[in-house]
């Protein structure tokens, strides 16, 4: 066994299925302007892993060689730095490496999709061998397995025949490519986990996609959360008002949805309430926040202050988000300031919401969107 089996049967052997949990491990009250646990809360002085409430670490999944795992055919790595390095110190990775781990060992043969017939195959480049239904057996296994990971995430390596979410190269019969496929495991993965946050490391170089990404993780960690044995619609309500000004940057139609969901909660079963909140809001956080929504917000939030401020301080307020607006600095700008008049303010509303900080600072995504 390799050194990447031997890393994720550890991980697997202290993972903890999330249906076990017996009890509301965490508040997502403590206070009207507590924040739910896990999103917004964690620091790096704290362990770096898990929130300073305690929480259980946010695990995200991963293409094992992103990891630097010598896990490729050609018994090399595709280690990526911003995982490893700096998105790494706030998650515990959960590394997978379907061709390794299906018992195709490394070095190996590499493989592609080639399209045939009778549908898309996955065959070894040189010999030809059709590895399809080994890979999709053990695709449909590992991912059963991965139920009992407590997954927040999965960060896949691109082009993959095995890995990659979107655009892989398919073969035609002349071996002329096209791309538009998706790998054998991330198809398993995407199929069983259809609201789990899934990127691949390509698009995660882009600074907007990186951000809503990571948001999305520590959103949908704060969703499982919520929604463990006993969960009340007082804790959904307090859950969705912490996040109002985080959907309205992303997705004002789902914030009206949302809003008018947890309004009507009590006709709704509670299964009901969970599957429909859960998909209306990781489907709404999947819409990326844009220049003008993220502005609309930082005028929103500026009004809590306009009977507080001095006419220069509202105007150097205005002029910042002005600036936002207009390219000339990045989105930290503004939302420093506000957060520091949230504190000077003791405004409790504002201290609640994930927008103002949805994720760790030392990650300092919102100092390049
Ligand atoms: S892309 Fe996936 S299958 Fe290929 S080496 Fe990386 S983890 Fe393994």
């Amino acid at each position: 066994m390799n050194e990447a089996l031997r890393r994720a049967a550890r991980l697997r052997g202290t993972s903890r299925p999330f249906g076990s949990i017996a009890t509301k491990e965490t508040s997502t009250a403590g206070g009207d302007n507590a924040r739910p646990c896990c999103t917004g809360r964690m620091t790096a002085a704290s362990s770096d892993l898990v929130d300073d409430a305690g929480c259980r670490p946010t695990r995200v999944g991963i293409s094992a060689c992103l990891m630097g795992d010598a896990v490729r055919f050609d018994g090399g790595h595709k280690r990526d730095a911003f995982l490893t390095e700096t998105f790494g110190r706030f998650v515990e990775w959960v590394p997978v490496c379907p061709e390794v781990e299906c018992g195709l060992g490394t070095p190996r043969e590499s493989m592609r999709l080639v399209r045939v017939e009778n549908g898309v195959r996955l065959l070894t480049v040189r010999s030809g061998v059709d590895l399809t239904a080994q890979m999709e057996h053990f695709s449909r296994s590992r991912v059963s397995t991965l139920v009992g990971e407590d997954l927040s995430g999965f960060v896949l390596k691109k082009d993959s025949p095995s890995c990659g979410l979107e655009r892989v190269k398919i073969y035609d019969r002349h071996g002329t490519p096209a791309r538009g496929g998706r790998g054998l495991f991330a198809a398993a993965l995407v199929d069983a986990f259809p609201l789990l946050p899934v990127e691949e490391e390509g698009r995660l170089a882009d600074p907007r996609l990186r951000d809503n990404f990571v948001e999305r993780v520590f959103a949908y960690r704060g969703l499982r959360s919520l929604f463990v044995a006993g969960w009340t619609v007082g804790d959904v309500v307090r859950f969705h008002t912490a996040h109002k000004l985080l959907l309205l940057a992303h997705a004002p139609e789902a914030y009206r949805q949302l809003g008018r969901l947890v309004a009507g909660a009590g006709a709704l079963s509670r299964r009901e309430l969970e599957r429909r909140y859960i998909e209306a809001f990781m489907a709404g956080l999947a819409q990326l926040a844009t220049t003008r929504r993220h502005t609309n917000v930082l005028q929103h939030l500026a009004g809590y202050f306009k009977d507080r401020l001095d006419a220069a301080s509202k105007r150097e307020l205005a002029d910042t988000i002005a600036d936002y607006r207009r390219g000339l600095v990045p989105l930290v700008v503004p939302l420093t300031l506000l957060r520091h008049y949230v504190r000077r303010f003791d405004v409790a509303y504002l201290a609640g919401q994930t927008y103002l900080q949805p994720h760790p600072k030392e990650l300092m995504l919102r100092n390049h969107v």
